[in-house]
């Protein structure tokens, strides 16, 4: 009787080993950063540090599609719709006609984008991309982009029409951000307050700020040349069937080894890509007084 269930049992052990590199053999996300001009020169060295960055996460596969380094570059056109996930590190001229095209189809249809810190500087008279990230500064944006966005003291989001040129900092400091929202998945187990490295605090961006999801801000205080304003500091946007995780922060290398900053790229990264975010929150997040780094990278 015994050795009659052997055989099957040696069976049912052989399938389960050979099916196992499948369970492995999970397909990787596609991400795509986009460079090749910034007005922060240190833009070569954070594209390869976001790169490794998903990288680590081996949730990700990852291109890079680099412009010219000036002007409209002619010969720019990635195949956005092979990738499940688009990353700007781009603040630089407009891209050719039918690139604006093929990005905004792709997003339309599903595609997920990231936008980090300068990212949302660039393409001040793009309507399509404006709607996409949500907020913007500098590049011309005024009253005509949309409203100031941000919190009140009492924790209420503020629609702020006043005339005024979008995008402004002060001197860069650590900051504390505060998470508005704990139930979406890029927030998720997230501290109510943790202090990020020394960084620029982009406020008063302006933008159409449509279908946007504030998940944290920081407050820009006065003494240190901000708005005395509860600025977004993370936030997503629904365009079409797509995704969109806006994150200002990211100034240089410093702000970039920050693992709040490397953690929010992380997940923002899953959820553009498929809405999910499986990702646990890394024991060595910062917390609301000390600032957490991962020097080297
Ligand atoms: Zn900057």
């Amino acid at each position: 009787m015994i050795r009659k269930l052997i055989l099957p049992a040696l069976l049912f052990a052989f399938v389960l080993s050979s099916c196992a590199p499948l369970l492995h053999a999970k397909q990787k996300f596609k991400a795509l950063i986009i460079d090749g001009q910034n007005n922060h020169g240190v833009w070569p060295q954070t594209t390869q540090m976001m790169r490794k960055y998903l990288e680590e996460t081996e949730l990700f596969s990852v291109a890079i599609a680099t412009t010219a380094k000036t002007g409209t570059d002619d010969s720019f056109h990635p195949e956005f719709k092979n990738f499940d996930v688009v990353i700007s590190n781009y603040n630089g001229a407009a891209w050719p006609e039918a690139t604006q095209q093929s990005f905004i189809e792709y997003l339309k249809t599903g595609g997920g984008f990231v936008v980090v810190h300068a990212a949302n500087n660039s393409f001040g008279t793009w309507k399509e991309y404006n709607v996409a990230i949500g907020l913007g500064g500098w590049g011309g944006r005024n009253e005509k982009s949309g409203p100031y966005v941000y919190f009140d003291d009492q924790g209420k989001i503020v629609r702020d029409k006043s005339a005024g040129n979008g995008g402004h900092h002060g001197a860069q400091h650590p900051f504390l951000v505060t998470t508005r929202n704990s139930k979406h998945p890029i927030t998720k187990g997230m501290p109510g307050q943790w202090l990020h490295e020394k960084d620029e605090l982009y406020d008063m961006l302006r933008g159409p700020a449509e279908n946007m999801t504030v998940l944290a801000t920081a407050f820009a205080s006065k003494e240190r040349g901000g708005t005395g304003r509860h600025e977004p500091m993370i936030f997503t946007i629904e365009y079409g069937q797509g995704r969109v995780f806006h994150t200002p922060m990211g100034h240089g290398i410093n702000s970039q080894q920050c693992v709040g900053f490397i953690t929010t790229l992380q997940r923002g990264a899953e959820w553009a890509a498929n809405g999910k975010v499986t990702q646990e929150i890394p024991s060595d997040f910062p917390n609301a007084d000390e600032v957490s780094k991962r020097i080297g990278n």
